[in-house]
């Protein structure tokens, strides 16, 4: 387990509630193998392999950084709750004009060899497992409707309007359907997104921006095939970069790239004088391909143009950190 600081004096009423594990791994109840879960899966490759070797007990994490993930479980265990209450359900539904003869089609969390053909069957974190390429692949959904995947997501604004993450919702709901057919069985998902930086100013301002503090965005899922190749091409992956690990060390390896490193893009900064670029001072312009900058630069006659090199935010969150030589030529350990 990994050290922890309290570098921001968070109080004690806090620091007990950030540091509750809800994390289940499943591996009591998995068949034989070498369990693998979705999300570690879906990690860089680098990424998977590098963060077996760290010793957590040598690792130091502090109690802020334990925010953001605590809230989320926070609201998934909130959501949850509110589904096994069968009195509340009943009178939510009511308030929601749901007729009694659908609401009493809605069953939590039944057994799926007892469904009756005109159920309505919602489940709640249940957890599947697969025996696919070698490995025993694992996962837990949030929440099922009559087949359909739904995933709560807390996060940014920029998620939902950048649709930086939808190509992950997918294969992760993809991958969810694969090993719990007995729960997930439509090709539609949605992704229940609740903001954790929604400001009301901005909805009035921009029409393209979510106008209420909860939203959601449906994706149809990979075919099965899709889904299984993929699986058994990250694998193949994994497998070679271990060998190339034990063989070469590290600069054998796959190495993460821009989109994995969360770079951001390169910049080019016009100076008109050349001793505020060497002081990394204030620039007059910035341009974000060379090419307009080295326009500018002939149309102005003076001056200098330097290239900014995006930068790098992933290592700063990957288990990793601590033993990747990659990571050394943005994060120097001096
Ligand atoms: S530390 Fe950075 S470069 Fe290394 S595996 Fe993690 S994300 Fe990739």
């Amino acid at each position: 387990m990994k050290k922890i600081t309290n570098n921001h004096g968070i109080d004690l009423p806090l620091a007990v509630w950030l540091l509750q594990n809800g994390y289940y791994s499943g591996a009591d109840k998995a068949p034989e193998g070498e369990l693998i879960s979705v999300t570690s899966l879906m990690k860089p490759t680098r990424q998977a392999i590098l963060s077996r070797m760290v010793d957590e007990a040598q690792e130091e994490m502090d109690l802020a950084d334990l925010v953001a993930s605590r809230m989320g479980h926070g609201l998934h265990d909130s959501i949850e709750g509110s589904w096994k209450n069968e009195q509340h359900v009943r009178e939510a539904l009511k308030r929601l004009h749901y007729q009694d003869k659908v609401i009493d089609r809605i069953k939590v969390n039944p057994d799926p060899k007892e469904l009756d053909k005109d159920d309505i069957p919602i489940y709640l974190e249940r957890r599947g497992y697969l025996e696919i390429a070698g490995i025993v692949l694992t996962g837990q959904l949030d929440f099922s409707i009559n087949g359909a995947y739904r995933d709560f997501k807390s996060t940014s604004t920029y998620s939902y309007t950048s649709g930086s993450k939808d190509e992950d919702y997918i294969l992760q709901g993809s991958m969810y359907r694969l090993i719990m057919p007995e729960y997930i069985w439509r090709d539609t998902m949605r992704i229940e997104f609740i903001f954790t930086d929604w400001a009301k100013y901005r909805a009035k301002a921009d029409p393209t921006y979510p106008q209420a503090r909860v939203a959601h965005k449906e994706f149809k899922l990979m075919s099965e095939i899709a889904t299984q190749e993929w699986i058994h091409d990250k694998i193949d992956d994994i497998k070679t970069n271990v060998r190339k690990l034990k063989n070469k060390g590290q600069d054998g390896m796959v190495r993460c790239t821009d989109k994995e490193l969360w770079r951001s893009a390169d910049t080019w900064k016009y100076y008109s004088n050349p001793e505020t670029a060497k002081k990394k001072g204030k620039c007059q312009k910035s341009f974000e391909n060379e090419a307009d900058a080295m326009i500018h630069l002939k149309e102005k006659g003076k001056g200098e143009v330097v290239k900014f090199p995006g930068e790098v935010k992933a290592c700063e969150y990957c288990p990793a950190f601590s033993v990747c030589e990659q990571r050394k030529e943005y994060f120097p350990d001096d």
